[in-house]
């Protein structure tokens, strides 16, 4: 990044950036692992390549998916893994404070998949998507119902779940980003649709502001099996699993004939090498009832993107979608912010306010 000194001179500023300083192959992530580093960068044109700009970070979305980047093993991850001493990445906005893109001009509002979790950073153009803060749209929405969990959602949701009017949709990690999303897109096609979660603060929250047709707790359950037999009684049509291990194998006692499962994520199992994750035992129930369980990432749906963008703008706009953010003040709460992604604390999409100066 940018021509760094060493000791302030002619007003330079203070920037701090998380980078990787060694692997994390299990567990939660530390701060032996990830480490803040503070340098100071002189804003000036002469710092910047052609086609890039410096931007100032305004919001940082904290995402699940970088966890598998810091494992530093290569088993079967589809991730490419961060390399160690670099600085860290994450979706995000921020403004842009001098630019050598004829493109962008000083103050555009831009969103980018991989700003530096940092307070300032330079980047190419390319990917680089200007928004207007004016446009109806807040800015955390461009990180979460129009930022990946959203796009992640629709995409599991809609081309691979299917769902059609009155089917059982059961959705878990409900109340987190990508969750909250895919209920109530099933919601509005006219389905019955049921979320897990970690806490009964949330269980509320998806029944009484999501509008979920139920919810439940499923750290008080102690037989996942009799809990699904509750909640669906007349079976599981579609199950967008988030969270994988338990949760999967107990679905697959329960699913309908020609039931889809979007794989999305498994979260369950991100902190343990896979020789310590369990095995789904019932798996030959998905060839009895020809169920279609179908991984996707949604990078692969890029082309898909302005069909979503429309919809969804549309679904923000009439208020036929909500959003709930969970957010942590300043780039020093990255690694806090990331941890909290493993417990049941977050409510809705986790970001990061790195700063309040959002004006242009
Ligand atoms: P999130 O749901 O906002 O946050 C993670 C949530 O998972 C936590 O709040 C927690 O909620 C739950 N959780 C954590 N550890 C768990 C465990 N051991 N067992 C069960 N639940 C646990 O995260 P997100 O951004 O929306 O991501 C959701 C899933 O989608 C993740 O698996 C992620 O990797 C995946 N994803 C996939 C793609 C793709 O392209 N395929 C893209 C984006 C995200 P509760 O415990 O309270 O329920």
């Amino acid at each position: 990044m940018g021509s760094k000194v060493e000791s302030p001179v002619e007003s330079p500023v203070e920037i701090r950036q998380w980078k990787l300083c060694s692997y994390s192959a299990q567990g939660l992530p530390t701060s032996d692992h990830l480490k803040i580093f503070k340098s100071y960068l002189m804003i000036s044109d002469d710092i910047i390549p052609d086609h890039h700009v410096l931007v100032k970070v305004l919001k940082l979305s904290v995402d699940p998916y970088f966890r598998q980047t810091i494992t530093g093993l290569q088993d079967g991850l589809y991730l490419p893994q961060v390399e160690l001493n670099q600085v860290v990445k994450a979706f995000g906005v921020g403004r842009v404070v001098t630019s050598k893109d004829p493109g962008y001009r000083k103050g555009d509002i831009v969103v980018h998949p991989l700003l530096d979790v940092a307070d300032y950073c330079v980047i190419p153009t390319n990917f680089l998507r200007r928004v207007d803060p004016m446009a109806g749209i807040s800015l955390s929405d461009h990180l979460s119902a129009l930022g990946l969990p959203g796009f992640t959602a629709w995409v599991g949701m809609e081309h691979i779940g299917n769902p059609k009017a009155g089917e059982n949709v059961f959705i878990s990690a409900a109340a987190g980003a990508v969750g909250m999303y895919a209920g109530q897109l099933a919601k509005l096609k006219g389905c019955r649709v049921v979320g897990s979660t970690g806490t009964d603060d949330k269980v509320k929250f998806l029944k009484e502001d999501l509008g979920f047709d139920d919810a439940f707790n499923y750290k008080k359950e102690t037989d996942f099996d009799v809990a699904l037999s509750k909640y669906f009684p007349n079976g599981i049509d579609i199950y967008f699993d988030n969270v994988g291990g338990r949760m999967l194998e107990a679905v697959l006692n329960h699913v309908n004939q020609h039931a889809r499962i979007p794989l999305c994520g498994m979260i369950s199992q991100y902190n343990q090498v896979w020789t310590d994750r369990g095995g789904v035992r019932n798996l030959l129930n998905a060839i009895g009832k020809e169920v279609r369980m179908e991984g996707f990432l949604v990078g692969s749906h890029r082309h898909r993107s302005q069909d979503f963008n429309a919809e969804m703008e549309g679904y923000i706009k009439q208020g036929k979608v909500k959003s709930k953010y969970q957010m942590y003040n300043g780039i020093e709460s990255f690694l806090e912010s990331l941890t909290s992604l493993f417990s049941s604390s977050n409510v809705g999409k986790v970001i990061i306010q790195v700063s309040n100066d959002e004006e242009p």
